[in-house]
């Protein structure tokens, strides 16, 4: 048996207790993949990233032990979230090439394949919350733009001033985006703090052009499952540029029909034409029809088999080294009928985060060799 390449990696994440009966709730999170490494990340960014998903993973747990659903419980995680600038989403969302915050965000209910989405929000504070007015009051699935920011207001969504998203490091990241590639700069946005207060903020890490979406998958106690993403794409984007987060079925997707809920974070262009969470919940039902161990794409000619590993790591493994051939890297985390989380990534990390009714305590993990 020849081993994955050293960057794929996927965690089991739950007990074999778990593997075999199915939890009352389960949820798992990430704040998104990439280059984030220990020596670059100092003790004091590390703990701010382990507390913050540990709050996300609280505020989903508290929605699910109490019956609550699994819609809800995404929601609740993704907005809080959305609200914490260490993350690009919402407050603290990476800038256009133009200095501006366009957001994406995306949500699908497992149970009768509703989705909604939205994308380049500019005044809409919770995304997140958009996509899923979009998926229950509208007869579409997905609005862009001002239309989608009109859309929400109209349902009563907190509009906020867009300088409300801006934040010093992510927009001293633009300005080295734009150096780097000798793009014009452009003005400060009207309302951004002035310069000099970005003391105030944590010191970035490093990685800023991509990554930091958050997501969230969670089955209730009713075992229905849904899944969410939210994201303000990359460093640099132009011309309206929209990536895999709000395309249903390439950075989210749920269907308790198949088993699955996915959240994805990577390269948006690679993960749309993978179309990877749509694959990864094929994937899964293919698995359990055919009922053969899981067969991992290694690279080259080489094919790897997994055996004994359950369906869900299977598929999320399978899936990501699928995206990495085609050029794309990143992470998804998956959940199962069972309640069993998966969390699979090419990148050096990938912040992420588990929580059950067997296993009450939120679990976190940043780099790719922890476990979870
Ligand atoms: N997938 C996102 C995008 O391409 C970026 C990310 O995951 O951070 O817009």
């Amino acid at each position: 048996m020849k081993l994955l390449p050293a960057l794929i990696a996927a965690i089991a994440v739950a007990s074999p207790a778990a593997a075999q009966d199915r939890p009352e709730w389960s949820f798992a999170i990430h704040g998104g993949a990439g280059v984030i490494e220990r020596a670059n990340l100092s003790p004091e960014q590390d703990a701010a990233y382990r507390a913050a998903l540990t709050r996300a993973l609280e505020a989903g747990a508290d929605v699910l032990r109490n019956g609550g659903e699994a819609l809800d419980a995404v929601q609740a995680a993704i907005q809080l979230m959305e609200d914490d600038p260490l993350f690009n989403a919402g407050r603290g969302a990476v800038f256009t090439a133009a200095g501006r915050n366009e957001l994406d965000a995306a949500v699908m209910n497992g149970s009768d394949l509703t989705a909604g989405a939205v994308a380049g929000l500019t005044t809409t504070r919770h995304p997140i919350a958009a996509a899923r007015a979009v998926m229950e009051q509208s007869p579409h699935v997905m609005l862009i733009g001002s239309g989608a920011d009109a859309f929400a207001a109209s349902q009563g969504l907190e509009q906020v001033d867009p300088s409300f998203f801006f934040t010093e490091r992510r927009w001293q990241a633009l300005v080295k985006f734009l150096t780097d590639n000798d793009l014009p700069i452009p003005e400060r946005p009207a309302g951004a703090p002035p310069a000099g207060m970005a003391s105030l903020e944590p010191a970035p890490p490093l990685n800023e052009r991509k990554f930091g979406t958050v997501g969230a998958v969670a089955l209730d106690s009713q075992g229905h499952l849904a899944a969410g993403t939210s994201t303000g794409g990359t460093t640099g984007k132009r011309w309206g540029r929209v990536g895999d987060v709000p395309v249903i079925g390439a950075g989210t997707y749920a269907s308790n029909r198949d088993g699955c809920a996915v959240s994805a974070t990577g390269d948006g262009e690679y993960f749309i034409r993978a179309t990877v969470a749509r694959d990864i919940c094929a994937r899964m039902a293919a698995l359990r029809d055919n009922n053969r161990p899981g067969l991992i794409d290694c690279g080259g000619d080489s094919v790897c088999f997994a055996d004994h590993l359950p369906d869900v790591q299977v598929a999320a493994r399978e899936e990501i080294a699928d995206a990495e051939t085609l050029g794309g890297k990143g992470g998804v985390i998956v959940m199962d009928a069972r309640g069993l989380p998966a969390f699979a990534m090419s990148t050096s990390g990938m912040y992420r985060g588990r929580v059950s009714a067997d296993d009450p305590t939120p679990t976190v993990a940043i780099y790719e060799d922890e476990d979870l």
